[in-house]
């Protein structure tokens, strides 16, 4: 009897808000940084809000070179939908996208994060690089041996 493990697939992993899309943490935070969430408000700002381009620039060059590209967001699962119009208006290409499940709103951002990197590697994606923004995340990567590339200070 043999047991085939699926192909892993290796990944480039992308946060959304302060990495691929302008987020002011200092306006916007309150919203959803503090133990009540407000996610209609929260997405009705974030819905016209600027691509970052470099970062949005590495991303369509490594999918443009055969990269597996994975978006991993503390946004909820509930408001999908708000969340992809976004990233097909600024033709941001991804091949998997995990989000806060629907009853993690206490958790805070490492904590739905290292839920949602067991997921995916359930999932069979196999990072091998991640890009992110906010510090505390950063150092949760990073704790998991991976490589990441922080794009802002994300000290909040
Ligand atoms: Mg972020």
């Amino acid at each position: 009897m043999s047991f085939d493990t699926p192909a892993r697939r290796p990944c480039a992993v992308f946060d959304i808000d302060g990495t691929l899309a302008e987020f002011d943490a200092e306006r916007l935070g309150p919203l959803v940084h503090g133990p009540e969430k407000h996610w209609d408000a929260f997405h009705d700002a974030m819905a016209e809000t600027a691509v970052i381009a470099p970062v949005a620039r590495v991303l369509r060059q490594l999918k443009a070179g055969g990269e597996q590209i994975v978006l991993c967001s503390g946004r909820p699962a509930g408001w999908v939908a708000q969340t992809v119009a976004w990233l097909e208006a600024n033709d941001l290409p991804f091949d998997g996208i995990y989000l806060r499940p629907g009853d993690a709103d206490e958790l805070s951002d490492p904590d739905v994060k290292r839920d949602l990197l067991q997921q995916m590697r359930l999932d069979g994606f196999d990072p091998w690089i991640v890009f992110d923004d906010r510090a505390s995340v950063v150092d949760f990567w990073r704790s998991e041996g991976l490589v990441c590339l922080q794009c802002a200070p994300g000290a909040f």
